[in-house]
């Protein structure tokens, strides 16, 4: 039985979920992020605000939250051209992939989560990756994940689980899976505190969080709240009672 875990935890909407989903399955919860000098260090701010918050405002969750982990991983923005880590526009390649798209990023931030997670005796691996909406990145495909669960297992000879919560929903589905988990305490928290823009605007407050409000992950974001809305799953009385057996 899985009782340990280590989220990949980037201060954004989406990895915010995947913590609360560990904290709420998992005994002892750390998390990982990676500063590949992102072109706005405005998440890795976030996330630092997002760890305070569900200390302060989860005491049942603070106790089983560890260590938070940063890595620095420079070589990757140094290899990498792309709208990320660069001040370029955001666009669609010829390839059919945006060019927000970092070859090998996540490739990369499974093998040193897997490392880590080695050293931290931690059991599974949650990310946040999606094949539903949007973007299309190969390397969040799950057979991408499967095929690294598989390589990781066998390459450090220790038996992995890598999870993926939101591989198959949609984003209106993570509002509702982060309600179903924490209430509209933690859809309130995730409004407030997580970061997803690719501008880094932090200056605009829309219902569903700030933003510039017309880049892609901004859109993305906010039709996916309004879909949470519009289910009225906001509404429902289940939330924040625990789902999961073995608390
Ligand atoms: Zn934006």
């Amino acid at each position: 039985m899985h009782t340990s875990a280590l989220v990949l935890f980037s201060g954004g909407q989406d990895s915010t979920t995947c913590l609360a989903y560990a904290l709420d399955r998992y005994e002892r919860v750390e998390t990982i992020a990676f500063d590949y000098r992102q072109r706005h260090s405005v998440e890795l701010e976030a996330r630092v605000v997002v760890l305070q918050k569900i200390r302060e405002q989860f005491p049942h969750w603070a106790h089983k939250l560890g260590e938070d982990h940063l890595l620095d991983l420079a070589v990757l923005g140094a290899v990498s051209e792309t709208s990320l880590t660069r001040e370029t526009a955001f666009k669609m390649e010829s390839s059919g992939l945006p060019n927000t798209f970092v070859p090998g990023r996540n490739l990369l931030f499974l093998t040193l989560a897997a490392a880590l997670a080695y050293r931290r005796d931690l059991q599974v691996i949650v990310t946040g990756v999606c094949e539903t909406d949007f973007s299309g990145y190969p390397d969040c495909r799950d057979d991408t994940i499967k095929a690294m669960q598989l390589a990781l297992s066998l390459g450090m000879d220790k038996r992995y689980l890598i999870e993926t919560p939101l591989m198959w929903i949609d984003k209106a589905a993570t509002w509702r899976l982060a309600h179903q988990i924490g209430g509209s305490g933690l859809v309130d928290l995730i409004v407030e505190h997580t970061h997803t823009c690719y501008l880094g605007d932090r200056a605009h407050l829309h219902a569903w969080g700030y933003g510039c409000g017309s880049c892609p992950a901004c859109e993305l974001r906010a039709k996916g709240y309004a879909g949470y809305l519009a289910s009225g799953a906001h509404q429902s009385v289940q939330a924040g009672i625990p789902t999961k057996a073995g608390k």
